[in-house]
């Protein structure tokens, strides 16, 4: 039985597979139940795939590449607007969904839905402006064209996914290439909701699949099945690790989006309250839980007792509760996992000599019983020995190391395995450049935390990741080049 009795009787978003058009179960008939984080309510039930259903996926997007692939970049970019445009018009409910699986604020929910449609929108123009070259030489004439690789793979993970869907599914589709999507197996509603919104756009069937299961079984069959020729992940750096060496069997094609550490620089010169209410939002945001978050905060010794008190006054101006709630500023952390990674970081760094300034604990009050609630957290004196600063929390964290000066924040700052963001502030620009020109990250931003942006690429140095999203160069990687030569 697919959905059972039980489950049908709740009030839950059902959420099945799209394989080939059509909205299908699962072969093994298997189903799972989504919580919220919140207060571990049900709220969806799901189809449980296995390495057939993404097999079939797979099958569906090889059949409908060749048409795909000949169609023209307007009608490409015609459909994924009419996609776009779906997405806007169901923005509520998939962005209720999105809530109700990750526990985030509705207000954010629904910026991220928003923000998943213009991402579509500009990839439908992108796709016209994939040119070629026209090369004269003495012995003959080159063309070099750039071509859609083919079937590619898109494995997303809980903590953005109907965005980060997007980033993937508007370049693929944009380029010619038909795309299985695997959603987060514990956050499936608001991707699948997503996806289908974009199919129903128009798309030929088999140009976007959707498939629902673990990680380690669907996710592994979609890398490791010689159908896929791309597979684009944004995940864990040990996820990316796993697929980078299985997908090495046949020389795929990678574009990896891990973990990050992003330090967070305060020079002696800088706007020290537009320092502190940035770097509040930028570790707090989403509890914490995002790829970019500030991670480890140096702050030049002299300014350190203006700029501190201010971060615990923006930190403790967050009101956390059930993202439901209109008023609510930040939500639960996704998982039991996630809260006790969170502890166990904060636990280490106590016991190694950090002070907590604010936070360090969940919530109390009968509202935050049953969620995965913690306040938001601010420690002073640590250092590098300690896992805040090695590790990637994913919590809500801002870990405060006094620097001597900005030489010494430069060198622990790239002092990290990862290399996805990193942040300054400073008055003077120039220096702040210099800084820059010196930090290892794929985004470095002076007096903002917003490295993200549909016109610029983004993506990770060091074990950050593989490749670039967003812009021009995210089409690229969906792109194969071929040099066409015409002897005269
Ligand atoms: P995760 O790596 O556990 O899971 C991500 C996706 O990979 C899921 O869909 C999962 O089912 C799938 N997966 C797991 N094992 C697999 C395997 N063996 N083969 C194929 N697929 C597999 O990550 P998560 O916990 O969902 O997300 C949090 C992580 O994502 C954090 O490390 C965060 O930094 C990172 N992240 C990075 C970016 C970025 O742009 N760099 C953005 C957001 C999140």
């Amino acid at each position: 039985m697919y959905f059972d009795a039980m489950e049908m009787e709740m009030d839950m978003h059902r959420s099945r597979m799209l394989i080939d058009g059509q909205s299908v179960h699962s072969l093994s008939g298997q189903t799972a139940i989504i919580r919220n984080p919140a207060n571990q309510d049900p709220v969806g039930v799901v189809s449980v795939g296995d390495s057939r259903d993404a097999g079939l996926a797979l099958e569906a997007a090889q059949r409908a590449l060749p048409a795909w692939k000949e169609s023209s970049p307007e009608m490409r970019g015609r459909l994924l607007h009419s996609g776009a445009e779906n997405v806007l018009r169901r923005a509520d409910e998939i962005a209720r969904m999105l809530t109700l699986e990750v526990g985030k604020p509705l207000k954010d929910s629904r910026r991220e839905v928003e923000a998943a449609a213009r991402v579509l929108d500009y990839y439908a123009e992108e796709g016209r402006r994939v040119f070629g070259q026209w090369i004269q030489s003495e012995k003959g004439r080159s063309l070099v064209v750039r071509e859609p690789i083919g079937v590619a793979v898109a494995i997303t993970p809980w903590n953005y996914p109907v965005d980060l869907t997007s980033w993937k599914v508007g370049p693929a589709l944009a380029a010619g290439c038909t795309m299985v999507v695997k959603p987060p197996s514990k956050a499936p509603l608001a991707a699948t909701a997503f996806s289908l919104a974009v199919h129903e756009g128009g798309l030929p069937p088999g140009v976007l699949n959707v498939v629902h299961g673990p990680g380690s079984v669907v996710g592994a069959e979609l890398v490791e099945n010689p159908i896929s020729r791309k597979i684009s992940l944004t995940g864990e750096t040990e996820t990316g690790r796993w697929i980078m060496e299985h997908a090495a069997t046949r020389i795929k094609r990678l574009s990896l989006e891990l973990g990050g550490s992003a330090p967070f620089i305060v020079c002696p010169d800088a706007d020290i309250e537009s320092a502190a209410l940035s770097c509040a939002r930028r570790a707090f945001a989403n509890a914490g839980q995002l790829c970019i978050s500030v991670n480890r905060i140096y702050v030049a010794e002299e300014v350190a007792d203006r700029f501190i008190p201010l971060l615990v006054r923006g930190a403790k101006a967050l009101v956390v509760g059930d993202g439901q709630k209109p008023d609510v500023d930040m939500g639960p952390l996704f998982s039991q996992d996630q809260l006790e990674r969170t502890k166990e970081h904060i636990a280490d760094a106590v016991l190694k000599g950090a002070e907590i300034l604010c936070g360090g604990r969940p919530p109390e009050g009968e509202e935050y019983e049953l969620g995965y609630f913690f306040l938001p957290t601010v420690l002073d004196h640590v250092d590098h020995s300690m896992r805040v600063m090695q590790e990637e929390t994913f919590g809500p964290v801002a870990p405060i190391m006094r620097v001597a000066s900005i030489d010494e924040a430069i060198s622990f700052a790239n002092d990290s395995r990862y290399g996805l963001a990193a942040y300054i502030y400073t008055q003077d620009l120039l220096f702040g450049l210099r800084a820059a020109e010196r930090l290892e990250a794929g985004s470095v931003c002076v007096n903002t935390v917003s490295p993200v942006d549909l016109h610029t690429p983004f993506g990770g140095w060091k074990e950050s990741g593989l490749g670039r999203e967003l812009s021009s160069s995210g089409i690229d990687e969906y792109l194969e080049v071929k040099h066409i030569r015409l002897g005269l």
